[in-house]
């Protein structure tokens, strides 16, 4: 998806607050919001406020922001009370599913989850 990597998203729009999205954290390198379209009962998305479009474009200097990401998703997740589990989802690219390009990571719980998903 060549052109897409070049063209901003949804999600510039929620970071620089033209269009609302419900934010849950935020901090100066990242931010959580619930997914517009719920596939359970939490749904949420963490992503960089600095755009990497899909997982396959990280570089290893992104090596400390993907791990604080990743930390994120815990705390939120604490924050939401799954205390029963939950799972961390990265689409990546056209097989993955994925269609905003700008990397997130998806954290799903709040009921019990299928797998393999389909
Ligand atoms: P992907 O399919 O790329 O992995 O996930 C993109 C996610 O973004 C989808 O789950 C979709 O529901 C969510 N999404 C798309 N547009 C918006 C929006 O404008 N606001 C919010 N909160 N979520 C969105």
């Amino acid at each position: 998806p060549e052109m897409a990597k070049n063209s901003p998203t949804i999600f510039d729009r929620i970071l620089d607050g033209s269009i609302k999205a419900d934010i849950v954290y935020e901090d100066p390198e990242c931010l959580a919001f619930r997914d517009v379209d719920p596939q359970a009962p939490k749904h949420l998305l963490v992503i960089p406020r600095r755009r990497i479009t899909m997982l396959e474009d990280a570089q290893n200097t992104d090596q400390e922001l993907l791990g604080h990401l990743m930390l994120v998703v815990k705390k939120v997740a604490e924050q939401e009370d799954l205390t029963d589990g939950y799972r961390v989802v990265i689409n990546n690219g056209p097989d993955g599913g994925q269609s905003v390009y700008h990397l997130h990571i998806h954290l799903l719980g709040g009921r019990q989850l299928n797998w393999p998903p389909g």
